[in-house]
């Protein structure tokens, strides 16, 4: 074996070729590739996944990484032997909810560039002859889905990489990862030591046990998966071709299935979460036996299954099970893969939970973030670093995962809180709140109220429109009065689970302004909104900057990982200290034209529009709560973000609410909240924009500053903007106010499918229902027409001048 090289990846599974595939394809030459059992059927998932890519998904990015896998595993081949097959894939349904269901799911896939149609039971049946069509009231056909061979793949990727200069070796086992200074410097195996100063670990699910050596946690957990082959079917006698049915989803059963020659597969998620310890993997699997990856099969969890399999394929009846595994992948809290270096140990990579589906996608995604730094889509719901600490227990991984196992085929709605363990992370407002009637909902492990059943009283005299099943879920129309309320007189709005960070240091300044694109070396007491770029002028984050001395900064955030973005970028030299303070503070938005009455009621200090304008930041007194409010708000009133440390949090709803009892306060919810901050047109990052979109396509040009210094990003946004955007976001309005969308819906331009629905609500105060979208530049325009899908029907909108509401910014400059 090599003494030295440049990258090691563990495993040889689909991940670890596929990664070694795109390095080598972008010049990595020294790649090693070390996998424990025999190449290429390593004993891993992917040696006896049966293959089957359902590219439709309500996330974009796993779509996308779907997308680009289906049309690798068709180009790939071994000796004439192809690894993809276009055979199309089926999703039926059976109830009245699920055909409803899969009209929104055609338009997802719509919305991410994906051909699909809806098409009746004879249809379904015409494609798959063995289907029972009474059963069923219709399907979801997406013609590009198709079944991949795994291990061929991996067949083929490894020979490709190993003409470029990849190694593999078989039958070595990786044993330890040594680390000096932070640092990777070799490996160890059970066949000797290779220095290396990258390790890329795609062990799938033994990854945890990897990710130990470099003192990493890995939240997935090893899940059994019910998988049987049955014996010949006799409707299929004759039949050699590999595939030749399109895949089928059966998601009423959480079921799949797929044809292989004269036989059919059968998989099962019907079943309770079985799941193993990393630890209890087996490693030494040399082809013979048992591969680690399969369990003895539980008959009495499969037979619901079973018996569901030949009602909707009755020619099973007559066949048998023949191969019956219970086998083995990875599952995580959010069912999403871990992409991403750690945090701690420079050049320790991961890509694990990764379904055979989205494999060669990822493989390319981590070829070019290890190499370029900026992957070419959003991987933001891949990341590693997308969890908080509290999700790093055993007993958080399990619970979740287990119920990821549970979903993988359920309707979600884009609303759904998790239900356990809860309650998790409570502000110090939560009593109060929970007196008042909140209904909650989660984020991030916080319990967030979306409206308060104490304010009922408000909907007298207001006329707030219905909403249809699907969007009135999780909705109440209360919230339409607490949006009203907010304009009208004052309400306190809990933003404690927004992510805050302390940013301090004689190299504080620097060190933001690096990393962020507009002017931050302001007096103290100011306060900026910016935005965080990768290297390619993708939008990373959009944060605000609120200077409270020479050398502090207090950062508001979108998540974990913009922490672990700074964390990375910190100066070596020690003069920079970030510190996340999110879980020891909280904070109340008090917003609507009667804030300042209400603030200043409780305070000697001057909150005058003179002594404290807007974007400012003070420290002072409520009563005897010492406070640092920003005069800033996201709902586009006037108003503060107060904020306090936590032990005085309840204190200070307290305060805030019996002085506003003399001027109507009411406690708004995330609901009311976002209506508001989409009728002031404020972006949502993640919702609106990603990595994928440059801050002039997203409307956020003015937060950019080209003439100052340099920041990570400018020289690519200098090329962005001589290039001119490839989209823009717009803000729309549905022609009929009754139609509410909810995001992620397709928008027709001229009759084609060209873009789609980032955030939408109704505006209470407008009077409209407003959808934010991406849409080709030449749609753009105000007054341009356009089309949204929802459910299948198309709902005329048209380009609207933004922001709806107060653009001259009376409200917040009050
Ligand atoms: C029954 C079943 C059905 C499935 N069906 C589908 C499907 O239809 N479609 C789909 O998209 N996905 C499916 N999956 C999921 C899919 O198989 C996996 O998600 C995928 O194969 C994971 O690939 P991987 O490369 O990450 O992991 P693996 O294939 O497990 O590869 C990891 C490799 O790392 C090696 N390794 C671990 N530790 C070490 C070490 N210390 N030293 C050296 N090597 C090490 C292992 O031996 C292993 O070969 C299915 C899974 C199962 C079990």
């Amino acid at each position: 074996m090599e003494a030295s090289t440049r990258v090691v990846i563990v495993g040889a599974g689909i991940v670890g070729c596929a990664v070694a595939d795109h390095l080598t394809s972008m010049g990595w030459r020294d790649v090693v590739v070390l996998e424990q059992g025999p190449l290429f059927e390593a004993g891993g998932s992917t040696s006896h996944a049966p293959g089957l890519m359902f590219q439709t998904n309500p996330s974009k990015t796993m779509t996308d990484l779907a997308k680009y896998g289906v049309g690798r595993y068709a180009e790939l081949e071994v000796d004439g032997q192809p690894c993809g097959y276009g055979v199309g894939g089926i999703e039926v349904a059976e109830t009245p909810e699920r055909w409803h269901d899969l009209k929104r799911k055609h338009g997802l896939a719509t919305s991410w560039g994906l051909e699909s149609c809806l098409i009746s039971p004879e249809e379904c049946a015409e494609k798959i002859p063995l289907l029972n069509s009474s059963k069923i009231r219709g399907g979801l056909f997406v013609p590009s889905d198709g079944i991949a061979k795994g291990v061929r793949a991996c067949e083929a990727m490894a020979r490709l990489a190993t003409e470029r200069g990849a190694k593999f070796h078989g039958e070595t086992e990786v044993t330890g990862i040594e680390t000096r200074n932070g640092r990777v410097r070799a490996v160890e195996t059970d066949k000797g030591r290779i220095e290396t100063e990258l390790v890329v670990s795609c062990a799938g699910m033994w990854g945890p046990r990897i990710g130990r050596m470099v003192g990493m946690n890995v939240p997935l957990v090893p899940m059994q998966h019910q998988f049987a082959w049955t014996t010949p079917v006799a409707e299929l006698a004759g039949e050699t071709r590999e595939v030749v049915h399109p895949i089928l989803r059966h998601q009423d059963f959480s079921m799949y299935f797929r044809q292989r020659r004269d036989h059919y597969g059968i998989g099962t998620y019907e079943h309770r979460p079985m799941p193993v310890s990393p630890d209890d993997l087996g490693r030494k699997y040399r082809g013979r036996g048992k591969m680690p990856s399969i369990l003895e099969f539980t008959p009495e969890d499969f037979e619901p299954s079973w018996r569901e399999a030949r009602e909707l394929l009755p020619p099973l009846q007559d066949a048998e099970l023949d191969v019956t595994m219970n086998g083995l992948f990875s599952f995580t809290p959010d069912g999403g893969p871990l992409l991403g270096e750690s945090r701690d140990v420079k050049g320790f990579w991961i890509a694990e939970a990764v379904w055979v589906t989205h494999a060669i996608g990822v493989g390319r995604v981590m070829a070019e973030w290890i190499t370029s730094g900026v992957p070419s889509i959003d991987i933001a719901s891949a990341d590693v670093h997308r969890f908080e600490p509290y999700s790093s227990s055993p007993a958080y991984i399990l619970a979740r995962s287990a119920q990821s196992f549970r979903e993988v085929y359920d309707i979600i709605h884009p609303e759904q809180p998790m239900e356990e363990p809860r309650p998790l992370r409570a502000s110090p407002f939560y009593p109060r709140q929970k007196e008042l009637g909140a209904y909650f909902l989660e984020a991030s492990g916080w319990e967030r109220p979306h409206w308060y059943e104490a304010n009922e009283p408000l909907l007298a005299g207001r006329d707030i429109p219905d909403r249809e099943a699907w969007a009135g879920r999780y909705w109440s129309p209360i919230v339409g009065a607490e949006h009203q309320a907010t304009r009208e007189r004052v309400a306190l709005y809990d933003m404690t689970s927004l992510k805050k960070a302390e940013v301090t240091g004689p190299g504080a300044l620097a060190f933001l302004q690096r990393l962020t694109t507009g002017r931050l070396d302001k007096p103290a007491g100011k306060v900026a909104y910016t935005l965080m770029l990768d290297a390619a002028a993708g939008i990373r984050s959009d944060i605000t900057v609120a200077r409270l001395g020479e050398e502090h900064f207090q950062v508001g955030l979108n998540g974990p990982r913009d922490i672990e973005w700074m964390e990375r970028h910190l100066p070596g030299d020690g003069s920079v200290q970030v510190r996340d303070i999110t879980s020891g503070t909280c904070c109340v938005g008090v917003w609507g034209p009667s804030a300042r009455d209400l603030v200043q009621s409780l305070s000697e200090d001057d909150f005058s529009n003179e002594a404290f304008g807007f974007f400012n930041a003070r420290r002072a007194y409520l009563r005897e709560v010492p406070v640092t409010a920003l005069r800033l708000s996201y709902v586009g009133e006037l108003g503060w973000e107060i904020y306090t440390t936590a032990d005085l949090g309840l204190r200070l709803w307290d305060l805030l609410w019996k002085a506003g009892q003399s001027y109507g306060v009411i406690a708004g919810g995330r609901a009311a909240f976002n209506a508001l901050r989409i009728e002031k047109g404020y972006r949502a990052w993640g919702a609106d924009m990603t990595t994928e979109h440059d801050p002039f396509e997203a409307g956020l040009g003015f937060a950019v500053k080209l003439d100052g210094g340099d920041f990570v990003g400018k020289e690519a946004l200098l090329e962005r903007k001589r290039e001119g955007p490839r989209r823009r976001l717009v803000c729309t309005m549905l022609d009929d106010p009754r139609v509410v969308v909810m995001g992620k819906e397709p928008v027709w331009c001229d009759g084609r499918a060209a873009g789609y629905v980032t955030s939408a609500a109704y505006g209470y105060t407008v009077g409209r229902s407003i959808a934010y979208a991406w849409v080709p530049p030449e749609h753009a325009e105000v007054g341009s027409k356009v089309e949204i899908e929802y459910f299948g029907e198309r709902h005329p909108a048209t380009v609207a001048e933004e922001p709806l509401f107060d653009p001259a910014m009376k409200r917040m400059r009050a």
